[in-house]
């Protein structure tokens, strides 16, 4: 049976940078919506255009368009083994939609780690953050530098900086999580699915406690 692995938490709270360590290791393919709808965006596809406006003031996109999204992504062939979801889902009803997809295929989400930060600490992830445009590896100026300023390790790519990483926006992203997706705890936690990992370590002791946590799934 096809096992999903939703990666939970704030924006900013290290769940792409650890999606991508974490579905290397264990040979998974990453979903992340935010990533899916930047390429969007950067193309100027429909989506994009529809999706601009929410993403640049901190708002969810509403749930039709990313549910339709990320059905379409799951039914691509890399992902029918499996994969880890980041970023996505960010709302009840989100939640359900990917249960009923999923089950369709018979796929479950099998585990939901919730990575925690606190709010301080986010705030200096976020505007310390730099994003590569091939690929949206993630890079942060003093916890994660680049070798070279301005450009992605990985794929020599241009870094950016986010608009949505403005710290206004930032703030607003916050608001959103409490109110739109913080209730994801409760659902997954229900299903016994949940489990909280500490993500203000560094990096790589944060991977460490993901790997063990999903070692006993
Ligand atoms: P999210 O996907 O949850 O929004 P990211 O993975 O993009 O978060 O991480 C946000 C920023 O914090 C990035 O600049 C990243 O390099 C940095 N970061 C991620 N995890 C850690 C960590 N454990 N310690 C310090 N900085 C981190
Ligand atoms: P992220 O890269 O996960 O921080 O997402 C960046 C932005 O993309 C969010 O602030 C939203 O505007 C949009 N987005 C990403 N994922 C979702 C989602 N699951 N539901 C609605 N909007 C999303």
């Amino acid at each position: 049976m096809p096992n999903y692995y939703v990666f939970l938490g704030p924006p900013g709270a290290g769940k792409g940078t650890q999606a991508k360590i974490v579905a290397d290791t264990l040979q998974l393919s990453h979903v992340s919506s935010g990533d899916i709808f930047r390429a969007n965006l950067s193309n100027q596809t429909e989506l994009g255009k529809l999706a601009q406006g929410y993403m640049n003031r901190g708002e969810l996109v509403p749930d039709d368009l990313t549910i339709s999204m990320i059905r379409d992504r799951l039914q691509k062939p890399d992902c029918g083994k499996g994969a880890i979801l980041d970023g996505f889902p960010r709302t009840p009803a989100q939640a359900e939609a990917l249960d009923i997809m999923l089950r369709e295929n018979a796929g479950e989400v099998v585990f939901v780690p919730l990575i925690s930060v606190p709010n301080n600490l986010i705030l200096e992830r976020m505007t310390g953050r730099w994003s590569c445009r091939a690929a949206g590896h993630v890079y942060h100026s003093k916890y994660n530098p680049p070798k070279q300023a301005g450009v992605c390790d990985l794929d020599g790519s241009e870094l950016y900086q986010r608009e949505d990483d403005k710290l206004e926006t930032v703030q607003k992203r916050l608001d959103v999580y409490e109110k739109q997706t913080a209730p994801l705890i409760a659902y997954y936690s229900a299903q016994g699915k949940l489990v909280e990992i500490d993500g203000s370590l560094e990096i790589t002791q944060v991977t460490a406690s993901l790997l063990q946590a999903l070692a006993g799934k």
